[in-house]
């Protein structure tokens, strides 16, 4: 068996996390290195590594976090300055869990492209 990511530790409550909300399908907490003001992740609790691993049969899963996303906007007052939905997907993209997150980026003016 392969060992849990860090994530899945925090699923499991193996390891803290502040957490902002859960429910049985996803988890929110914030990011322990921040980038901007707000930074928070939202996953998953089912095991899916990356973008490259959704099935068909994820959509639903993957359009209520985007809700939960929403929701948690509002929540944080990013809603209506803006914020910056990103998901590192492999090598190239910088992606250091292996288990899908979303990151939510807000609180400040951001540049783009990205680095
Ligand atoms: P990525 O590079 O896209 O895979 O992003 C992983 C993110 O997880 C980084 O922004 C890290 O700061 C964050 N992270 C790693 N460990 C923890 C943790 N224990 N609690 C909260 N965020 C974490």
């Amino acid at each position: 068996m392969s060992e849990k990511t860090i994530f899945q530790k925090i699923i499991d409550k193996e390891i803290p996390a502040e957490i902002l909300y859960e429910d049985d399908l996803c988890l929110a907490f914030r990011d322990i290195m921040p980038q901007a003001p707000t930074h928070f992740l939202v996953i998953p609790k089912k095991e899916i590594v990356s973008v490259n691993e959704i099935e068909e049969s994820d959509a639903t899963l993957i359009g209520h976090i985007f809700s939960v996303i929403r929701k948690l906007t509002q929540d944080e007052g990013i809603a209506e300055s803006g914020y910056r939905v990103v998901t590192n997907c492999g090598t190239d993209a910088c992606q250091t869990v292996p288990h899908l997150h979303y990151h939510v980026i807000g609180g400040r003016n951001m540049t783009w492209p990205p680095g």
